[in-house]
């Protein structure tokens, strides 16, 4: 039988920094220790783990934006910091980014549609009312309107820059899209609002996601699988959502008890 090549594949992937001081010779510090990980074809996996454990080097490694020391990172197929640029350059469209901050994610002197349109004029190529109608489809999928186009980021609430952001990142119908701490700056209205929206698109488009946060609720609304880091390094990896109680690793159990239910009838007291 034959084995189909996973959307993305990462093999002991290794990135470090220094903490600072001008001839860099400040603390070591490992963001990222001999990480492997695989994900297939319209597979959302939650990359969780406290604040400082990897989490974003891992994302932007993951985009190509973050070269590693060692190991590799295959996007269908292709080694994304191997010598066949054409072939990178071929594959990269279908992999977009949501961050955490939309307000500077956007250029503030560009309208909610100049910005969206920016990806299709750079890698479509489409005439002037095609972009126009694409633009004004795209605002409606997120639950903005055609006239929303003409706004600018500032006349915007946080959760509809946002969804600005995501109609920009799936502009070009990509295959992966990493969701850096996407719902973290939002109230929790607005996060579950934004949740659902991914979830829909993903059902629709078929595209996966990496979702990278601390809020390990967050996570398991979107997630089929779950990447626990801590200090650089996965210290566990669950499979199956559904038995998120199931979770030992100390850091796990510590993002898991954030989210516990506030009766203590319903508390997990393993
Ligand atoms: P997380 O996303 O989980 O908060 P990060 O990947 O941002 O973690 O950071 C992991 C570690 O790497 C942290 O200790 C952080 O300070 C360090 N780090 C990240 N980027 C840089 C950088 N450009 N220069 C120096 N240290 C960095």
């Amino acid at each position: 039988m034959a084995v189909s090549t996973p959307l993305l594949a990462l093999q002991g992937v290794s990135k470090h920094f220094h903490g600072g001081g001008i001839f860099k010779q400040g603390r070591r510090v490992q963001a990222n220790k001999e990480i492997s990980l695989s994900l297939a074809d319209g597979e959302c996996l939650g990359l969780v783990g406290e604040s400082g454990s990897g989490k974003s080097t891992l994302g932007r490694i993951i985009l190509g934006i973050e070269k590693p020391e060692s190991g590799a990172v295959f996007f269908q197929g292709v080694n994304l910091y191997g010598p066949d640029k054409a072939a990178v350059r071929a594959v990269r469209r279908d992999l977009q980014v949501v961050f955490q901050d939309c307000f500077s994610s956007v250029n503030p002197r560009l309208t909610a549609g100049e910005s969206i349109a920016e990806p299709l004029r750079n890698f479509a190529c489409p005439g002037f009312r095609d972009v126009l109608l694409a633009v004004g489809e795209l605002l409606e999928l997120v639950g903005l309107t055609p006239g929303d186009a003409a706004k600018y980021p500032h006349q915007f609430s946080g959760g509809q820059l946002q969804r600005v952001c995501i109609a920009r990142a799936i502009s070009l119908r990509p295959k992966l899209i990493v969701l850096d701490e996407a719902v973290s700056s939002l109230d929790v209205l607005v996060q579950a609002q934004i949740l659902d929206l991914l979830s829909d698109l993903r059902a629709e488009r078929g595209m996966s996601y990496v979702f990278i946060s601390h809020d390990l609720a967050a996570v398991a609304h979107l997630s089929d699988r779950l990447a626990v880091m801590y200090a650089g390094e996965i210290v566990e990896r669950l499979d199956n959502m559904e038995n998120l109680n199931c979770l030992t690793h100390p850091v796990s159990r510590a993002l898991l008890a954030a989210i516990l239910p506030a009766q203590p009838m319903n508390r997990d007291t393993r």
